[in-house]
């Protein structure tokens, strides 16, 4: 058993004596089989949220709505979720109600795929009603029960399926692809920031290149928030990139998708803002997309500019396949920039006017821009002489 699930073992063990039952379920449960690191070990009972709350001593109600309940236990917390089903999907993304309900069974139903489906006793048996075990062996994504219904229940199913066989490096079994092709459009019901965090898992597996090209062929793609960059040559030029090298982070992967486009700067917005991204990766990807549309003729000032980002803006370069001389000369610039924003100058404001070399005003400002410049690109010294020498020769 992985480390993480002995030191879980005794709240099932807990569970178990106040005469419930308790499992480990869903995702740990898949990475153990595996030999993976787990994320988060979920926990699944049937006793209810007021009963595992009686049981321990101290818990926090972090989902009682949907019948979860925190455990704080040795530094550590556990979400323990009352088995549960999920009753008429009428607008295909929630339930319209959640039913507590005390048999595993019934729980491990309404999970999407079989290889998420699985449960785990305090004895470390594992429970594997619906033959998750073989698609573990066959490297398979298959839904539990009609694949069909399952994605008509909850269309982000869809994207989750891409994301797993994206992270594990699984291909889509046939009925499941099938349903797929044939509920492609349900996602657009979806929000927005669901969609964009499968997304994001889906470019930041080892598997993206194939999840990608499955996704293409099953056409999820047209459904995707907005109008911008969907076309399957787009994705395909992705999954070429991806192929090659796991991307590092979610700069990373958003600059890859929205700032390779050739857009405007307005469509570029438009873009972003149908996807809802933080502030922060849209101000990235603006900044970045002009400097990927002529990363063969950069100047040192263009560097200057993204220099805060380089590292973005390298790993972007590298997935894009730059020649690696290119890429060698253009890290080089960075490194060997002389300053890397206004606040490294040997002189600011203040001192410029304390010295009697300039008037508080607009003249100030140009003057630390004019020296800005001429520091970065080599024609004047960092050093509070020449600065000043510069100053009193703009005078
Ligand atoms: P990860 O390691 O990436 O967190 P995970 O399997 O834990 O993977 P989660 O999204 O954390 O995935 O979900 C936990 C479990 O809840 C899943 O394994 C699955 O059993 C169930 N689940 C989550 N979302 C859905 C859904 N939309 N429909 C059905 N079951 C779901
Ligand atoms: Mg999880």
């Amino acid at each position: 058993l992985p480390s993480q699930l002995v030191a879980a073992k005794p709240i099932l063990d807990k569970i178990n004596e106040a005469g419930y039952e308790a499992y480990f379920v869903g995702g740990c449960v898949r990475d153990m089989i595996l030999e993976e690191p787990l994320h988060d070990v979920d926990i699944a009972s049937s006793a209810y949220p007021e009963e595992i709350k009686a049981i321990f001593d101290k818990t926090v109600d972090t989902g009682i709505q949907h019948g979860t309940v925190m455990v704080l236990d040795h530094g550590e917390g556990y979400e323990i979720t009352t088995f549960r089903t999920e009753s008429t999907y009428t607008d295909f993304r929630r339930p319209d109600s959640v039913t507590f309900v005390r048999s595993l069974s019934e729980d491990l139903k309404r999970r999407d795929f079989t290889i998420n489906a699985f449960a785990l006793d305090a004895d470390g048996r594992v429970i594997d009603l619906f033959d998750g075990l073989s698609d573990l062996k066959k490297k398979q994504i298959r839904a539990v029960g009609n694949p069909k219904e399952r994605f008509t229940e909850d269309a982000l199913r869809m994207m989750r399926a891409f994301r797993f066989a994206s992270k594990l490096g699984f291909s889509i079994e046939e009925a499941t692809l099938e349903a797929l092709t044939a509920l492609a459009p349900n996602l657009e019901k979806i929000a927005v920031e669901r969609i964009q965090v499968e997304f994001e898992k889906l470019l930041m597996g080892q598997a993206a290149a194939s999840a990608l090209e499955s996704m293409v062929s099953v056409g999820l793609f047209a459904y995707f928030p907005g109008t911008i960059g969907k076309e399957d040559g787009h994705f395909l030029e992705m999954a070429g990139w991806l192929a090659k090298k796991q991307p590092t982070s979610l700069p990373v992967v958003w600059t890859l998708y929205l700032a390779t486009l050739p857009l405007s700067t307005g469509k570029r917005q438009e873009a972003l803002r149908s996807w809802k991204l933080s502030r922060e990766l849209m101000a990235t990807v603006n900044r970045l997309a002009p400097m990927i549309a002529k990363r063969d003729e950069l100047s040192v000032w263009d560097l200057y500019q993204v220099n805060d980002l380089a590292d973005t803006f390298l790993e972007v370069l590298d997935l894009m396949g730059m020649e690696q001389s290119v890429h060698l000369s253009i890290k080089e610039k960075f490194a060997a920039l002389p300053i890397h924003s206004a606040k490294d100058l040997a002189v600011n404001g203040g001192e410029l006017i304390r010295s009697g070399f300039a008037k508080p005003g607009p003249a100030l400002g140009r003057l630390l821009h004019e020296m800005e410049e001429a520091v970065v690109f080599g024609r004047l010294e960092n050093t509070q002489k020449a600065l000043f020498d510069f100053a009193k020769e703009a005078e």
